[in-house]
């Protein structure tokens, strides 16, 4: 038997439910690879799917977490043997799958990536797949030129769990960051993740007529899209990219927005972390082992319980949650 947060849908009403229940473990869907999870995470995804799913849970009843990492019990694959330490993100894994929010998880091999040494599982789901997806986007800027001391490279959403990696990493590797976010109460945490300065979200709020604005910013790591990425795409030096990696703050951006791209060459780079092969993922997570100071990881962690996640996964929703939750499912 073993425990896991179970969410079921009324098929009359059509309202889901999320409660911690012990199930068989023959109910895991068959599969190569399976893993004892010690922590999973709170990602903006779980919480659409702890929810009533937003079209991404395809069949209740149904276990959310896109992400988890753990040790391998039993695998059919050559490439896993019991007692390895791996981690997960993606493939839809918590969505089209069930998840990390159970003490075992069933998935194809080549779903996983082995742990890089120096990192626990503790430590892996701190990263998650919000930090793996900061580290890919760090990645996609400096294939397209991002250096040192070309200026501030600007990280939007910055209290966030793809924001705080971003802040981090970005701060080790010696850029000057400047973290915007909403929520001013937040402006210790980031300089504790080594944001040089803090900038106000209204800075960005108001949709501005003008082409183009003074050239700001070396980069950007986006998490919020909407009316703040057309803004900050005006204000980005000539030649320089934005790795956009979400949509916090809605869909839509300005719809006259094309003058950044022809007159200051400006990239768009879109990150999504879902489909990553394996070669990129573990270049990614062995760049996180090297490049992401693990006590400022510790500074951005918030432990949480089975129990706790429907109440989480309401936060993350609002945009209230800082930093990373790292779930243990053994608690
Ligand atoms: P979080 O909720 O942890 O962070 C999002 C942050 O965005 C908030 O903390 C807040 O930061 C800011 N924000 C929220 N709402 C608004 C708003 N209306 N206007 C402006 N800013 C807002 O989520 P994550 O960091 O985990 O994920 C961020 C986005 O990236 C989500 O859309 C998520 O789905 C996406 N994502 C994409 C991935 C990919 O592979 N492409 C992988 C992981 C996430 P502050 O309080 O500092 O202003």
């Amino acid at each position: 038997m073993i425990r896991a947060l179970v969410v079921t849908k009324d098929e009359e009403t059509g309202k889901t439910a999320a409660s911690v229940e012990t199930i068989e473990e023959s109910r895991l869907p068959e599969s190569e690879v399976t893993v004892a999870v010690d922590y999973s995470t709170v990602n903006y995804k779980d919480g659409l799917c702890i929810g009533p799913g937003g079209g991404l849970v395809r069949n209740y009843p149904h276990i959310p977490g896109i992400d988890f990492a753990g040790t391998v019990e039993a695998s059919t694959d050559a490439r896993y043997k019991p007692g390895d330490k791996v981690v997960l993100t993606g493939w839809r894994v918590g969505e089209a799958h069930w998840g990390g929010y159970a003490q075992k998880a069933c998935v194809r091999a080549d779903w996983l990536v082995p742990l890089p040494a120096g990192i626990t599982t503790r430590q892996a789901m701190a990263v998650g797949t919000a930090g793996l997806t900061a580290m890919l986007a760090v990645m996609a800027l400096e294939d397209h030129g991002l250096q040192t001391g070309h200026g501030p490279v600007l990280v939007t959403g910055a209290a966030g769990g793809v924001g705080s990696v971003a802040t981090a990493i970005l701060a080790n590797l010696g850029h000057e960051v400047a973290a915007v976010t909403g929520r001013p109460e937040t402006a210790d945490y980031l300089t504790g993740l080594g944001a040089s300065r803090i900038v106000p979200r209204e800075d960005f709020a108001e949709v501005t007529r003008k082409p183009l604005e003074s050239e700001n910013w070396a980069g950007c790591v986006d998490a919020v899209a909407g009316v703040m990425l057309g803004r900050v795409l005006k204000q980005m030096k000539y030649g320089t990219s934005v790795a956009a990696v979400g949509l916090a703050g809605g869909a839509a951006i300005d719809g006259a927005l094309i003058t950044p791209f022809i007159l200051r060459g400006v990239n768009l780079l879109g990150i999504d972390s879902v489909m990553q092969p394996y070669a990129n993922r573990l270049r990614a997570w062995e760049r996180i082992a090297r490049d992401l100071p693990m006590d400022r990881l510790e500074a951005m962690v918030q432990p949480a319980t089975l129990t706790d996640l429907p109440g989480l996964g309401r936060d993350i929703l609002k945009g209230q949650v800082r930093g990373r939750v790292v779930v243990d499912v053994n608690a």
